[in-house]
């Protein structure tokens, strides 16, 4: 489809190629892991709710081999840069791109795990900063390389938490656990229903073809600068509602109606309202898909957003007009996708109308002074693994 993120082809046989002229010997393998998408469940992750992410076409790909020494060799194709590091340079909050696989190693040993050395060139098509997981994509494709190099038994749910406390401790971005179990688990033409508290998954089916369907994802190429500064804000404020109503985390609220009235603060009276019909959009929109029934999601997707424009207050007159034009264009339902303040819309739309509509919504974007969105119509693709 038009406007997508890389010119190049981006295949195993190409990074591998690339390893080769790097580092003067062929790789031991190439491994894959997607970026990915939000169907449903915002900013329910680190309140133990529940989320519905699906896997990405778009990944990250890693050519590998081991080295002898404890040494690590971390080149970005695509950003053309190459940084060796020793044992002593793996420490939390170092800056950069090649913080997001230093800090797979780093974790992989502080958590006990016999990691040695290893050269590693990675490159990705996963869209950089659109809410889509191009971070998530470098951790989990790192932790799945250095696990089959060297071994490591390591339950997927667990490569997940990992990788995520690469991206909380080592990079220093405050994250759920969402997009490393998305990217780590997910399936092809399945959603991830995830547990965020038991951290159980259900692989459900999502088959948009058979249902006459595609799915928009349109980046509104808005990113917020205080993006991170808003997302713990957000957190502060649920586990500020959380302690009131004396339950362990929103997800255990279970009469919204009285933890509204319990709540003074008619911010957290929206913050929790918003937190609490999400979760049980998610659980609606997990029984819908169970019996097949993926254009039943449309009202859904519309709720929620109007539930995150309102009531959590994260989108942007870009993304809100991006919504409002993906629905006059012909959208049977659509909603932001990710954290908020900018970043990726999706929306519902009969098959074959996807390169339409999100033409007329970059029209209308542009139209109205937004930025030039980029947009694809997304297929639920396979999670993290050697190709
Ligand atoms: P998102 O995960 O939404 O794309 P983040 O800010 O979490 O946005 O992660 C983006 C960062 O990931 C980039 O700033 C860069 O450091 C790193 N990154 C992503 N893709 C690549 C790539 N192909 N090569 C090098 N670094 C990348
Ligand atoms: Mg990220």
């Amino acid at each position: 489809m038009t406007q997508t993120a890389a010119a190049r082809p981006l295949t195993p046989a190409t990074v591998s190629e690339a390893f080769t002229q790097r580092v003067g010997t062929a790789p031991e393998g190439v491994w894959a892991a997607p970026g990915r998408v939000n169907l449903i469940g915002e900013h329910t992750d680190y309140n133990d709710g529940f989320v519905m992410p699906f896997a990405l076409p778009q990944r990250a790909l890693l050519a590998a081999r081991r080295r002898d020494d404890e040494r690590w060799r971390l080149v970005s194709v695509d950003l053309d840069e190459e940084h060796e590091l020793g044992v002593d340079d793996l420490v939390q909050g170092s800056p950069g791109w090649q913080s997001y696989l230093a800090g797979v190693v780093w974790v992989l040993r502080e958590a006990g795990h016999r990691v040695g050395g290893a050269d590693l060139v990675i490159s990705s098509d996963v869209p950089v900063g659109a809410g889509l997981s191009s971070s998530a994509a470098l951790e989990c494709v790192t932790l799945a390389a250095l696990a089959d190099l060297y071994d490591l038994e390591i339950e997927p749910l667990e490569r997940a938490r990992l990788a995520r406390r690469a991206e909380n401790e080592y990079v220093g971005a405050p994250t759920g656990l969402l997009d490393q179990a998305a990217s780590t688990l997910c399936r092809a033409g399945h959603a991830l229903f995830m547990d965020c508290r038991s951290g159980e998954v259900e692989q459900v089916p999502f088959d948009l073809a058979a249902a006459g369907l595609e799915l928009l994802v349109l980046d509104t190429a808005v990113a917020h600068s205080h993006v991170d500064g808003e997302y713990g804000e957000r957190r502060a404020s649920c586990e500020a509602a959380a302690r009131v109503l004396g339950v362990p985390a929103l997800r255990d609220v279970t009469d919204l109606d009285a933890a509204l009235a319990a709540l003074e603060d008619e911010v957290l009276r929206r913050r929790v309202r918003h937190v609490v019909t999400e979760d049980d959009r998610v659980l609606r929109a997990v029984e819908l898909l169970r019996a097949g029934d993926v254009a039943g999601l449309a009202p859904l997707l519309d709720a929620s957003h109007v539930s995150m424009r309102d009531d959590y207050e994260i989108t942007v007159p870009a993304v809100d007009d991006a919504v409002t034009s993906a629905r006059a264009h012909g959208a049977l339902g659509a909603r932001m996708t990710g954290g908020g303040f900018g970043g990726c819309i999706i929306a519902l739309v009969e098959h074959g109308r996807a390169e339409e509509v999100g033409a007329a919504v970059a029209a209308d974007q542009t139209a109205a002074g937004h930025p030039q969105p980029r947009w694809f119509s997304a297929q639920p693709s396979a999670g993290a693994g050697r190709v």
